[in-house]
């Protein structure tokens, strides 16, 4: 097993450029599942003059460079979220082969992270987590046992109706006693997903952090945002999705931390 210290430059780059090129699918999957079309036909192609893109220039971020962020046909500016979320799905799988080397766990990690990735996405721009990955997601990332160590299908359980159950008792106290709706049911679905993976301990140290995240950004929206002063509803998937991945990565090391400053 590669470990922590000596990560080759080469395999890293491998993986990297292995990581945008997933990253360059999930753009496409951000993209279309939303308007529930294909996500395999057609091929890429522009949104404004529909020219496909010739398979050449569909290399992730090198072909956004070298085409200077403009479509070749009809040069309407294509945004830089596509080499963004190129890099960071790279960058994530680099992060995770640094951390866990290769295995079965840096498989099952890629493919949680690149759902998280998608979640995120989806939800900035629609407001909405899609059931479609949130449902199955539940089911596929209780598999956890057989491809992390320290996970069984008892403690995935536990995770779901951690993630799910408790939010969801939360959510209707709220609604009972507020009458209006706290967190959505989307978040509740990615909880209990993000449970099915990580267990009680991945799921309440995901809503931990992503409340504390969450808070930080509504607060920078309100005094910094373009609607500052009224009441926006942020999107809280990206808050989540970021504690969830930050768990996996440094989640103990985290916890050690600031359990032995409360112990000083
Ligand atoms: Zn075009």
């Amino acid at each position: 097993m590669i470990h922590t210290a000596q990560l080759p430059i080469p395999l890293a780059l491998v993986v990297f450029i292995f990581g945008a090129c997933v990253g360059s699918f999930l753009n496409v999957v951000i993209y279309r599942l939303p308007e529930k079309k294909s996500i395999v036909f057609p091929g890429s192609h522009c949104p404004v003059c529909n020219h496909t893109i010739p398979f050449y220039l569909n290399i992730p971020v090198l072909s956004y460079l070298l085409i200077k962020g403009r479509c070749r046909f009809c040069k309407t500016p294509i945004s830089a979220r596509y080499p963004v979320i190129e890099c960071l799905t790279g960058g994530l799988a680099v992060l995770l082969l640094h951390r866990f080397g290769i295995g079965l766990p840096l498989l099952f990690w890629f493919v949680f992270g690149c759902a998280l990735i998608v979640v995120t996405f989806i939800d900035i721009d629609h407001q909405i987590i899609p059931d479609i990955i949130s449902i199955p997601g539940i089911f596929i990332f209780a598999s956890s046992g057989f491809f992390i160590p320290e996970m069984t299908l008892a403690s995935s359980l536990y995770g779901v109706l951690t993630g799910g159950g408790v939010l969801y008792a939360v959510a209707l106290g709220y609604y009972l006693l507020r009458g209006q709706q706290g967190m959505g049911g989307g978040d509740i679905k990615l909880l209990a997903m993000i449970g099915a993976a990580t267990g009680v301990k991945g799921v309440l140290f995901t809503m931990f952090a992503g409340s504390l995240a969450g808070t930080c950004g509504g607060v920078a929206t309100m005094i910094f945002g373009k609607n500052r002063g009224t009441k926006v509803k942020i999107p809280f998937g990206p808050y989540l999705s970021a504690g969830a991945m930050v768990y996996v990565l440094w989640g103990n090391e985290l916890i050690y931390w600031y359990f032995s400053i409360l112990s000083r």
